[in-house]
């Protein structure tokens, strides 16, 4: 038998074991000439692996999937509001899952790595930016404290891949990222359009047993994936986090954040801020966020009606509606407690809810940055950047009820976001080659709340953001 290293993790394959029928053994292309981009070290150690290890020979086979074992997932999803049944890995492979060393489950995927029997018209691959771009916004969200996957590392490939946007072949790329798991709505809807319930009840069974385990079967998932999301999309919103493609093969079962594509950050607070430029209808708005999640909730709801209702179908709709209905509530407790946090005030949730409210009315009205007036707010700073009575008004109503010390405030209102100016500006100098400016906003983002000398330049949303537009030719 082959000797196993003991100081590095063994990759299991559990959820290829326990759904073979949602999965297809699938091995990831040999990239030409493969080079670690960033490799992100605590989240390695925090794995179990060395550094060094993943920086060497093995570590390299196990970071671009040359590995046995591996799978590429079958999923469906509602994309824009329109179901598609047929989903799936099409450009990405599960590496397999581990146990962290502080005790939690995950799984390690490998994004860009080539076509599989789900690619439909793709080519399979990543370009180097956007797998870039991922890095960033996941440990961003992370140092902010959202539920959110995470870049183990970023490779590129070696290769030029045909052309995103424009005519310039692009630089291949590689993320291989780390999340709670994959379970997606678009799961549950790949197993109910094609499988039977049979699978689905072993769905709810994993789903509960690796993130909600005190939840007691179906319509206990329900609530829990239900409460998660509103967790989840309440951090989106008082951050100033546009996702950008929510659509249900993009929501994770964990509560967990995944799929950066098109993301963006708000400057300037803008309830209708789309930034997506495939999202023509505004569908995946900044303000569109909360409603969306619900939607996709709904969505899991009916693939679980079946298994709820034993032999009345409106027993199960009954119930299902029970758990929903109360997602408003969850969402606006969660974005009250969080709002009372970035505000620093103590206070009745509904005192603290129409205090939050009114202020980012005042945001969008005078046209204020959103991330920048939170920060100026514990600076001192704040009535700098509002005028007239109701702004003043305003000021004082949060002076009474203000608690935190200005130290408090900077802990949990970020100084540097990745502003869609800088971001983007970072990732032209790393296609030319220069990977300095994005170290430079991943070192900057990773410790958000500590303003740091040399940085200044990021504290801002730039110039030109207004227009800014994302594109998913990722
Ligand atoms: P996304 O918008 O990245 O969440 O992807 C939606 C679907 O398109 C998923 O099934 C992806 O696997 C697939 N996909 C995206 N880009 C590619 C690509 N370049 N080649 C093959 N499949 C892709
Ligand atoms: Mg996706």
């Amino acid at each position: 038998m082959e000797k196993l290293d003991p100081s590095v993790p063994v990759l299991q394959q559990s959820y290829a074991e326990a759904f073979p029928e949602l999965s297809v053994p699938w091995r990831a292309d040999v990239p030409p000439r493969p080079e670690i981009v960033w490799l992100n070290e605590p989240l390695a150690a925090e794995l179990g692996f060395d550094p060094a290890w993943l920086r060497g020979e093995e570590g390299l086979a196990l970071l671009t999937g040359q590995i046995d074992g591996t799978t590429a997932q079958a999923y469906a999803g509602h994309q824009f509001g329109s179901p598609n049944p047929q989903l799936g890995d099409g450009r990405a492979v599960l590496l397999g899952d581990l146990v962290d060393t502080r005790g939690r489950h995950c799984d390690l995927h490998l994004k860009g790595s080539g076509r599989t029997p789900f690619a439909r018209g793709g080519d399979g691959k990543a370009p180097l930016g956007p797998m870039l771009r991922e890095a960033v916004i996941g440990e961003w969200l992370h140092a902010t404290e959202v539920p959110t996957s995470r870049a183990l590392a970023v490779l590129s490939t070696g290769e030029q891949i045909g052309p995103r946007q424009g005519v310039t072949p692009e630089p291949g790329g590689l993320l291989v990222r780390v999340a709670a798991s994959h379970l997606r709505v678009g799961t549950f809807e790949y197993a109910t359009w094609h499988l039977d319930e049979e699978v689905r009840r072993r769905l709810v069974e994993f789903t509960i047993r690796r993130h909600h385990p005190s939840a007691d079967g179906p319509l206990g998932l329900l609530e829990a994936v239900t409460r998660a999301q509103a967790e989840l999309v309440a951090r989106w919103m008082v951050l100033g986090f546009v996702h950008g493609v929510m659509n249900t093969d993009n929501m994770a079962l964990s509560g967990q954040g995944i799929d950066y594509g098109p993301c963006a950050v708000l400057d300037v607070h803008r309830r209708d801020a789309v930034f997506s430029s495939i999202d023509r209808g505004g569908r995946y708005a900044y303000g569109s966020q909360p409603g969306i999640a619900l939607w996709n909730l709904s969505r899991f709801a009916e693939t679980l009606l079946p298994l709820l209702g034993q032999t009345d179908p409106n027993f199960a709709v009954e119930q299902a509606t029970t758990v929903l209905e109360q997602y408003e509530g969850w969402y606006q407790q969660a974005w009250s407690r969080l709002m009372g946090r970035k505000l620093g005030i103590d206070g009745a949730p509904e005192e603290v809810f129409a205090l939050g409210q009114e202020l980012l009315t005042l945001l969008e009205e005078q046209q204020v940055d959103h991330t920048g007036f939170f920060r100026a707010l514990g600076e001192g700073r704040a009535a700098e950047l509002v005028t007239g009575a109701s702004s003043m008004q305003w000021m004082r109503r949060w002076e009474t009820l203000r608690s935190a010390t200005p130290a408090e405030m900077a802990r949990v209102n970020p100084l540097y976001i990745p502003r869609n100016v800088h971001l983007e500006a970072a990732l032209r100098s790393a296609h030319l080659g220069d990977l300095e400016p994005v170290q430079e906003l991943l070192g900057a983002v990773s410790a958000p709340f500590t303003r740091r000398v040399g940085l200044d330049h990021l504290e801002g949303p730039g110039d030109g953001g207004e227009h800014f537009l994302t594109f998913c030719g990722t």
